[in-house]
């Protein structure tokens, strides 16, 4: 007899698993196949075990400051093989709560590669089974991008970083993005030498451009070494490690290159076209603000569309998909202002537009900025930075954009994301009282506008 599920959800990554744990205890029979380890790239290899490097990277930096405080932290060593083991305990914990919360829920759960036979099939790989569906999600997520220059095959990605069998003493980086400007904090903090490769000028494009300044000079105080405009052409091996040949004619001997040169939706191979799933350049399935695809029966959540890459992002459109289609509750999620953090040293925070942005869609605004150095490295001897700025609409005063660079800020980001999505304006925010002392308490103390260096006011 064939087999048949009311859904079928094809990769059990954050989206994937919120959707189809949803969708059974609404009372769907379902299924969810996932051919590489339950959890997906968040908890596997990528936020989860990122974040545990970035603690460890961090005390390489709180080591050295304590001694202004009068510790002494001599002959402080730090072993790898440690970090590695530790952490690959802790994911197999959270792969196996995911696991259990499958279970629980009455999900079928199959550790093979699905694929789509038709709009409403999929076909198992190696076992052959063949399922009819009524509805089919796809939650694939994405995979590092490849360039395919000679020797690429040398090269790791954040795929293989969580499990190097020692910590590299020197590591080429490519790109200026999340993953590159992230692990280059982590691998200084960890006294590795660091080199970033960047093919323009200033990292984090996309982000505002005080943010991409501050981080990228952070990077540099960090010792990270920033090579911009410059791509690589080549890797070789020698005898010792790696040899990276950049278009600017420059050559770095190191021990690892790490590839983060952007994600592509993980859409090769799942039979799409045939399946009549229309897909945008680059392969991200093309779904409406319900996540239907160009097929009624076929949906996509997380990285696998072209929206914004994020893991709560994946698991909020995974819980409207299965409200939508199975609770009885049609609503779409809402993508607007979804803050993010960079985990790098110090850390950013961001929420709503950049002052970029900001200019272009209502042309003037306000601007409220200050860069200062906290009360924590008057003692510890860093020179390290924070920075706050606000962006705030002229014409009726509602905050519209916070960043915030500060070893709190993807902590506090958070609760400015509920302000800004409130709509509040500049003078409420100003009518909350400080938090003393705090650098945090900074953002309700910024009253004078910031006013761009000009030539009659040069600064
Ligand atoms: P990003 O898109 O953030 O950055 C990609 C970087 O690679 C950019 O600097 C880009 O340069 C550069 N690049 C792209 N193509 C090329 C090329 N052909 N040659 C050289 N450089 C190139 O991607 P990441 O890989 O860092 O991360 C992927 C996504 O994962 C992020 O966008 C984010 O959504 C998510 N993520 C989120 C994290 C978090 O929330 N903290 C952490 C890690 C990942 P250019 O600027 O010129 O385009």
């Amino acid at each position: 007899m064939q087999e048949h599920v009311e859904l079928f959800v094809i990769g059990a990554g954050s989206g994937g698993v919120r959707a189809a744990r949803m969708s059974a205890q609404y009372g769907a029979k379902v299924a969810i196949a996932e051919e590489f380890r339950i959890g997906g790239t968040c908890v596997i290899r990528g936020c989860v075990p990122k974040k545990f490097m970035v603690y460890a990277g961090a005390y390489g930096q709180g080591f050295e400051e304590a001694k202004g405080y009068g510790w002494l932290a001599d002959n402080v060593r730090f072993d790898w093989p440690t970090l590695i083991a530790a952490k690959d305990v802790e994911i197999d914990r959270l792969s196996g709560i995911y696991r259990c919360n499958l279970g629980n829920a009455g999900v079928e759960m199959i550790e093979e590669r699905a694929k789509l036979a038709g709009p409403d099939t999929v076909r198992l790989v190696p076992s052959g089974r063949i399922i009819k569906c009524d509805k089919i999600l796809i939650a694939t997520g994405g995979t590092p991008r490849k360039l395919g220059f000679a020797g690429e095959e040398h090269t790791i990605t954040s795929n293989e970083v969580f499990n190097l069998p020692k910590m590299p003493g020197h590591i080429v980086i490519n790109g200026g993005g999340y993953i590159a400007c992230e692990f280059a904090s982590i691998f200084a903090g960890l006294g590795a030498r660091v080199c970033l490769i960047y093919r323009r000028d200033t990292v984090l494009r996309g982000f505002d451009d005080d943010v991409r300044t501050h981080i990228h000079n952070e990077l540099i105080r960090q010792g990270v070494r920033v090579i911009t405009h410059a791509n690589i052409t080549g890797v070789k091996k020698t005898g010792e490690g790696l040899s990276v040949h950049l278009d600017t004619d420059v050559q770095i001997d190191c021990d690892e290159v790490m590839m983060a040169i952007g994600r592509e939706p993980a859409t090769d191979g799942l039979g799409l076209a045939a399946a009549g799933v229309n897909t945008a350049r680059g392969g991200a399935v093309m779904v409406d603000e319900f996540g239907q695809s160009s097929v009624p029966g076929i949906f996509a959540v997380g990285d696998v569309t072209d929206r914004i890459a994020l893991t709560p992002v994946a698991i909020r459109e995974g819980a409207a998909f299965a409200d939508s289609e199975f609770g009885g509750r049609r609503h779409a999620f809402d993508h607007r202002d979804v803050a993010s953090a960079v985990f790098t040293q110090p850390p950013v925070g961001s929420v709503g537009l950049s002052e970029h942005e900001a200019r272009e869609q209502f042309g003037e605004v306000d601007i409220y900025r200050s860069s200062f150095r906290p009360m924590r490295h008057a003692l510890s001897g860093s020179a390290e930075q924070y920075m706050m700025k606000l962006i705030v609409r002229t014409q009726d005063q509602v905050m519209v954009g916070v960043h915030i660079i500060s070893d709190a800020a993807p902590e506090i980001i958070q609760i400015a994301a509920i302000a800004l999505k409130a709509g509040l304006t500049k003078a409420q925010w100003d009518e909350t009282c400080a938090v003393h002392p705090t650098a945090a308490e900074e953002l309700v103390l910024m009253r004078e506008k910031f006013t761009p260096p000009t030539k009659r006011n040069p600064g």
